[in-house]
């Protein structure tokens, strides 16, 4: 049998972890191949994270090679494949995004500078935990012995939330939309873009026909879903995220699909004039645990301002952390 693949996941008693874990160890990235958990929390959780791995146990997945928990990155990280960076510090009240910033900041310098020293060489880190994009970005630059192509961070869930809005509006199966692309941030003024996107082969904005409905509907829509699970549900998309965030391990791992490409958080080589160096989504496609940038897509005005807002306030943010000396 083949060696595990060994992944660690952080903040792994928080909502999204609850869900991960089991579709981690029931084989939903991995398949055949067996996984070994490694298992990061605060001090705090680990109690909570015992209770979880207790669960785990009783689940006897027969993929399932080992569980390891802990507070320490450096003994977290030994020798891992694949870190998926989930834990991060919420908004509470009263605190400003400056503050939102330095708290993530002081987490994902020391989980970078973790990694750099003990993952597996060939490791890849997925960063879900938000701000998703900047999470990254602080990430790589404390990693400098790890190639910064490495690092993504999450925009399945908005590119896969776009796939489902438009399979919706146009009675199409989720199998006929091909080609889908969220640029820019994991925010607000993220783009989902129906503009390449196509449906059974055909353009997705030329089916749906309806800019009023692409501009004022379906983007506010994808940008705000999670607050509207929130509403509805009394607590985050915590399933959904975790979903997403094994399609994008997944892909990244095993390759995308032929004639279509995924939507992933990866630092800019300055395609597309999003500023070289920022970790900014753009459409890709994987294979083996590379990803290339789709060239050549000509991109139209109302994409073009879309595009460059959303990477706009990706600058703001780098230039607040670089300020606050975190890279
Ligand atoms: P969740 O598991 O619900 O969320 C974790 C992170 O994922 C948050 O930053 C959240 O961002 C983000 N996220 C991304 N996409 C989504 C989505 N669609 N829906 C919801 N969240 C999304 O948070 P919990 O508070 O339940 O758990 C976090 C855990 O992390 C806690 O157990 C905590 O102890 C731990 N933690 C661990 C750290 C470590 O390992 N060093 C450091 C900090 C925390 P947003 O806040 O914007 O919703």
């Amino acid at each position: 049998t083949e060696k595990p693949l060994k992944v660690a996941v952080t903040g792994a008693a928080g909502q999204i972890g609850y869900s991960l874990l089991f579709r981690l160890a029931s084989g939903a990235l991995t398949g055949d191949r067996p996984v070994e958990l490694r298992l990061l929390e605060i001090e705090p959780a680990l109690k909570t994270l015992e209770g979880v791995v207790m669960e785990l146990d009783d689940c006897a997945f027969p993929g399932l090679a080992g569980i390891e928990i802990g507070s320490e990155a450096e003994t977290i990280f030994d020798g891992v494949n694949l870190a998926l960076l989930v834990g991060a510090r919420p908004r509470g009240p009263g605190m400003e995004r400056g503050d939102l910033l330095e708290a993530n900041g002081a987490i994902f310098t020391a989980q970078g500078k973790a990694l750099n020293s003990v993952a597996a060489d060939d490791v890849r880190i997925g960063v879900t935990g938000n701000p998703a994009n900047t999470n990254a970005l602080i990430a790589l630059k404390n990693a400098p012995d790890i190639p910064a192509e490495r690092f993504s961070a999450l925009t399945r869930l908005d590119h896969n939330r776009a796939i489902s809005q438009l399979a919706a509006k146009t009675g199409a199966p989720v199998t006929d939309i091909t080609k889908m692309t969220i640029w820019g941030n994991h925010s607000a003024t993220q783009y989902p873009d129906l503009f390449r996107a196509e449906v059974g082969g055909r353009n997705a904005a030329e089916v749906v026909g309806d800019q009023e409905w692409l501009e004022n509907t379906f983007i506010p829509t994808v940008a705000k879903r999670g607050a509207a699970i929130i509403e509805a549900r009394g607590s985050s998309s915590a399933a959904s995220a975790a979903s997403a965030t094994i399609d994008a391990a997944r892909d990244w791992l095993y390759g995308s699909a032929a004639g279509d490409w995924v939507s992933m958080a990866v630092v800019s080589d300055g395609s597309y004039g999003v500023p070289e160096g920022l970790v900014s989504s753009f459409p890709v496609t994987t294979r083996d645990g590379d990803w290339t940038i789709v060239e050549g897509l000509e991109i139209d005005d109302f994409s073009r301002g879309r595009i460059d807002a959303s990477t706009a306030e990706l600058a703001d943010e780098r230039d607040a952390v670089t300020q606050l000396g975190l890279i």
